[in-house]
């Protein structure tokens, strides 16, 4: 591995990072790789989310950023992002991104969970805009509306409030999984009984209830989390169960009626189209990040780094796991489609 401190020393200068890159070409909508410095493989397979998710690049280049701005999070972002669509030659300036997370409290050195960075960056957005009503609309990408449901079992009260998630995250089994699966038990009402116990003002005690969410809204972009790292008896572990998850999801045939809010926001009749999966490989405390993307043209491609390749929907579905040989799908990213049109 790497020292940061060479790696460091590397990133000082822009015209080595320029020979290092390499690129791909498949007319103008391959992929540009990244290079890896210290265990920015994380922040790395984000950045080719991010840059596959055109509805966020075009919120940043339509951003006029004032000059307080200028070490931003949000602002280095979108530099990064103008670079990675740039198939001549001239190279990414990834490095002043990472630089800037790593001014940030997200260590360049230790391994990161890929959730908690991209929730992080999406956060220094919120913050660090000063032009909040796009800050509000990035964030309105990616964030589902949930109501939270909280009903005593005792007498039947009911306490409710909303809440949002910008990326749901998905319990799976130990065993087999369908992504389907996971969505539906994500809104299943989990029953809080014994040291869980709630208080009831009604009841004027603590009493059993259900807990659970229900859902108000869907976002243009889904962001969905497996739940793989768990603790279990003090010890960190990482399910490599299986999780298939389909390259269309059908949102109509998870979204009964149990699962919705009363305020539910009716959309018209869409679908869900996969186009990034962060895939993770390796145990809990270490392992390695790479993503496969799916470009407009519809075709895949499969990002490691600086090395990327163009693959088959056979080979994205290798991140399903089952297998501790291969890495698992980590997060993935579906963008809302009309029905019956073609995909991007
Ligand atoms: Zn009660």
């Amino acid at each position: 591995m790497k020292s940061m401190k060479r790696a460091l020393m590397e990133g000082s200068s822009l015209s080595r990072i320029r020979c290092c890159i390499l690129r791909f070409r498949s007319g103008t909508q391959g992929l540009v790789g990244l290079r890896n410095y210290g265990l920015s493989c994380c922040v790395n397979a984000l950045l080719q989310s991010f840059s596959a998710t055109w509805e966020m690049v075009d919120l940043l280049d339509r951003w006029n950023p004032v000059d307080k701005e200028n070490g931003s999070v949000p602002l280095q972002l979108r530099k990064t992002l103008v670079t990675m669509r740039d198939f001549s030659g001239h190279g990414t300036h990834h490095w002043d991104f990472l630089h800037c997370l790593n001014r940030h409290e997200i260590s360049l050195h230790i391994q990161q969970d890929a959730v908690e960075v991209f929730l992080s960056i999406l956060n220094f957005i919120q913050q660090q805009m000063h032009d909040k009503t796009l800050a509000q609309k990035i964030q309105c990408l990616y964030k589902v509306d949930v109501e939270t449901y909280l009903q005593c079992t005792k007498c039947s009260n009911i306490y409710s409030g909303t809440s949002f998630f910008l990326c749901l995250p998905l319990t799976i089994r130990e065993t087999q999984n369908s992504l389907e699966d996971c969505v539906r038990l994500f809104f299943e009402l989990q029953e809080l009984r014994g040291k869980d116990e709630c208080y009831c003002e009604r009841c004027g005690e603590k009493t059993p209830s259900k807990h659970g969410f229900k859902l108000i809204s869907l976002p243009p972009v889904l962001c969905l989390h497996l739940k793989r790292v768990r603790n279990s008896g003090g010890f960190t572990k990482k399910l490599h169960s299986q999780v298939s998850f389909p390259e269309t999801l059908n949102i109509s045939g998870i979204l009964t009626a149990e699962v919705l809010s009363k305020s539910y926001v009716h959309q018209s009749d869409s679908q869900y189209n996969l186009y990034a999966v962060i895939v993770h490989s390796g145990c809990a405390l270490c392992g390695h990040y790479t993503a496969y993307i799916r470009q407009k043209d519809t075709s895949w491609y499969y990002a490691n780094d600086d090395y990327i390749k163009q693959v088959s929907w056979a080979e994205v579905q290798n991140a399903y796991g089952g297998s501790q040989r291969d890495g698992t799908a980590y997060m993935l990213l579906y963008r809302r489609t009309l029905k019956d049109c073609s995909s991007g």
